[in-house]
């Protein structure tokens, strides 16, 4: 009997004892190839021999030392590195170890800010409703996902959700999308008002929404618009590319692409590619001297904050990608699975919508094209779908949302940046197989 407690204790799991590049292999010597990354981790694929070296390397030197009394080279040499690739105005940058930390950390420092700069009483953090931040009870409180809150809800703190910016289901019909950008960004203006401007503390969103959604990327304009409301009022804006960043959309931050800088970033999952757990927070200079020239301290922190294994992982991977050209791999191998997708499901009768940027794609499933009307979710095709594609040997990320209250399933694919033409085309066939099978069997 196995005495770890699992994701699903229902199901017993194949024991992973390799990587390779694109493939994942079992204990039966399986391959898998890795459409997803996990859950968008694994960039660089398995087995990176300058990321391993560079941890290696680092645990000789110095494994661990708490940040209370030291900084360390790879912490700063990496703290230098996103810096420099940051939107502007970011400049400093707290090391943590995953996504729920550096989401957590954000709503914190918010808060602080805006204790020391005398305005106390900002304490409103507005979301939004289609939004994964995090499984800790701050990141949980602010994600949107009715599932994954439902239980914990007497935990949570109070915080307001808006509308996604969420085209293929809220753009109406006639509506250009500029005009369906400004519409939606215009619900975060009415909900600062509502809630009365002085109260507002910050607003977190992911730029190209990932576990709760499927890739889907903001209308044109929505962000600027977005950006110029919480300037008007004073409101930070913290922008949550966990997923969606370090490179996965084709720049090494996501909202790049969208022209504006947030006051807080928080990014983890391709930080470390899987090959340490790290993420980060980066912040404005006026917020980071605020709190320096303020209490002098960051109320806030776990052991493990910066650790130098983490760091040098997160360098090496960076370096990685600049090195050996790998944006440019993520916007051609992107534009060459979009084609793959719109090839294999443009005309299916069961896929809604396709989407995406980079090598971050989704596929949206509904029970009827022309209506849109989502799968009963008694069904469970998400899960399904995610099993039979495992069985044939690819790991994809099937996931239910909430649209508008109800249930809809997707699909996520993020490969690895270093993924071939290839394999692409192999991702796609046990993709489209997976889903007949499973709908074929379901419906
Ligand atoms: N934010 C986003 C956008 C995520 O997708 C995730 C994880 O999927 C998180 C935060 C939480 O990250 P972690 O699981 O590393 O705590």
């Amino acid at each position: 009997m196995s005495h770890v407690f699992p994701r699903h204790c229902h199901k017993p799991l194949p024991t992973v004892v390799g990587g390779e590049g694109c493939y994942l292999i079992d204990s039966t010597g399986k391959r898998y190839l890795d459409g997803s990354g996990g859950a968008a981790v694994s960039c660089l694929g398995h087995g990176d021999a300058g990321v391993i070296a560079a941890v290696k390397d680092q645990l000789d030197k110095v494994a661990f030392a708490h940040t209370g009394f030291f900084t360390s080279e790879p912490a700063e040499a990496l703290a230098d590195r996103l810096i420099a690739a940051a939107p502007a105005g970011l400049d400093r940058v707290y090391l943590v170890s995953g996504g729920s930390e550096a989401t957590e950390s954000a709503i914190k420092l918010a808060r602080q800010y805006f204790v020391e700069t005398g305005a106390p009483e900002r304490r409103h953090l507005i979301a939004r409703r289609q939004s994964y931040h995090g499984n800790t009870l701050g990141a949980l409180a602010a994600g949107g996902n009715q599932w994954r809150r439902a239980q914990f809800a007497p935990l949570l703190v109070e915080v307001s959700h808006i509308a996604p910016c969420y085209a293929y289901r809220l753009q109406e019909a006639g509506e250009s999308a500029e005009a369906y950008g400004l519409r939606a960004a215009q619900e975060l203006e009415d909900e600062i008002l509502r809630l009365g401007a002085e109260t507002v503390m910050a607003f977190i969103a992911e730029p190209v929404v990932g576990a709760t959604a499927g890739a889907v990327p903001p209308a044109p304009g929505y962000f600027r618009k977005i950006r110029e409301i919480c300037d008007r009022y004073g409101v930070l804006l913290i922008l949550d590319e966990v997923m969606c960043g370090m490179g996965r959309t084709g720049t090494l931050f996501a909202s790049e692409q969208d022209g504006i800088s947030p006051d807080i970033a928080c990014v983890a999952k391709g930080l470390g590619a899987g090959y340490q757990p790290i993420g980060a927070m980066l912040c404005s200079g006026e917020i980071y001297d605020t709190i320096a020239r303020g209490s002098g301290f960051f109320q806030h922190g776990h052991t493990y904050i910066g650790h130098p294994a983490a760091a040098a992982a997160g360098l090496a991977v960076l370096s990685a990608i600049e090195d050996r050209g790998l944006l440019h791999n993520v916007q051609a191998r992107g534009a060459l699975l979009d084609a793959a997708l719109r090839a294999a499901f443009g005309d299916h009768p069961h896929v809604g919508d396709i989407r995406g940027r980079g090598l971050f794609r989704g596929i949206e499933l509904v029970a009827d094209r022309a209506t849109k009307a989502p799968f009963d979710p008694a069904l469970g095709l998400a899960g399904k779908i995610k099993s039979a594609a495992f069985e044939a040997g690819l790991i994809c990320y099937p996931m239910s949302g909430t649209i508008d209250g109800q249930r809809g399933d997707h699909v996520l694919l993020a490969p690895p940046f270093i993924i071939d033409e290839s394999q692409i085309e192999a991702l796609v066939a046990m993709l489209h197989g997976a889903i007949d099978a499973v709908i074929g069997n379901t419906t």
